[in-house]
């Protein structure tokens, strides 16, 4: 086996934090802005879902495999997209081994039904988050970036109002959409913020306003004002993750202020980078289904390079990666990283 270790002069977390101002870096850095959580991982810490979601030990075993077995550089524990839903009163199906989290039913029909609870930070799903943060700041704050995760108002609008009547709003009722949108940005304010405080070096912001669904134009008008206002709120770095098709819509979203744009697969790295140039961070965008879960080492290794070759400054999976996932394509992705460097010293 080829030893790489003489290329990597810096530590994860100061590989990542010099990509952030765009300083020199050994190799690029692979991080993780939402979930790597898989079957096999689990079994290797024996540590399993749904547990994991409600127990912030468990929680912290889990997350830190990414960086213990798969060598990525950065630790992100809130696997789900839930946390909130479920802090916010929703009925929860907080799934199983092999089934992320979902909500059952949608909890309100008005914007005025809004009410983040009293004890929002308190509640066990939001604690079990922050507590796992503190944990994995205490073990590993001087070698590996620790990421958190929160919401956005968007998504979190899919959760308690339901997708499709929110969809519909957008069309049939835009006020009430706007109004829904910032009752619902505070929830978001405020978890990212005791995040920071626990001790998280980045925070992950999900806001599904993805391309299939929502139109750019849509975007800079409901979302682009609060993801300023928002990002302008928040104490820490910013990771924006929107899935799908977003290339249309990246020239706003580098412009929101957030640090990092989180992309996906459906947008190339190029066109990606061509979006945005150098006005945000990109990460991404290595496939899920058809690299990661069904691929071959050399399939992500593919991948890898490409979003080297483009310029993407962070190479991250595209999206929370299906529980299935096979560990050895995981672990491609620093491999491939690796000898794209080797092959260049
Ligand atoms: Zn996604």
């Amino acid at each position: 086996m080829v030893s790489y270790i003489k290329y990597e002069k810096m530590k994860s977390r100061e590989r990542v934090f010099a990509a952030l101002k765009r300083e020199e870096v050994d190799r690029k850095p692979v991080i993780n802005p939402v979930s790597i959580a898989n079957v096999e991982l689990m079994e290797r810490c024996n540590t399993y879902f749904p547990y994991v979601h409600t127990n912030a030990e468990k929680m912290a075993t889990l997350a830190a495999t990414g960086y213990e077995i798969l060598e990525f550089d950065s630790i992100a524990p809130y696997f789900s997209i839930q946390q909130e839903a479920a802090a916010f009163g929703c009925g929860m199906d907080w799934g199983k081994k092999d089934q992320m989290p979902d909500v059952k039913g949608c909890l309100y029909h008005t914007p005025d039904e809004i009410k983040i609870p009293k004890n929002f930070l308190d509640h066990i799903a939001i604690k079990t988050v922050i507590n796992a943060l503190k944990i994995l700041k205490n073990k590993y704050s001087d070698e590996a970036v620790i990421i958190g995760k929160v919401m956005g108002p968007w998504t979190l609008a899919y959760h308690l109002f339901g997708v499709q009547k929110f969809l519909m709003d957008t069309i049939l009722d835009p006020d009430m959409v706007s109004e829904i949108l910032n009752r619902l940005k505070k929830a978001t304010v405020k978890f990212a913020n005791a995040q920071f405080e626990a001790g998280a070096d980045l925070v992950t912001l999900a806001d599904h306003a993805t391309g299939d669904l929502v139109s750019a134009k849509c975007y800079a008008k409901f979302l682009k004002p609060i993801h300023q206002e928002i990002s302008a709120k928040i104490n820490g770095p910013v990771i924006l993750h929107i899935c799908g098709r977003t290339v249309d819509r990246m020239p706003d979203i580098a412009d929101t202020g957030f640090k990092v744009f989180h992309f996906e697969s459906k947008n190339t790295p190029q066109e990606a980078k061509e979006a945005v140039g150098n006005k945000i961070i990109l990460a991404g965008n290595i496939n899920n289904i058809e690299i990661l879960l069904f691929g071959t080492p050399e399939d992500v290794k593919k991948a890898v390079f490409e979003n080297i070759d483009a310029g993407i400054e962070m190479i991250a999976p595209e999206c929370a990666v299906p529980l299935t996932t096979p560990i050895s394509n995981l672990q491609a992705i620093v491999t491939g990283v690796r000898e794209y460097c080797n092959a260049r010293e």
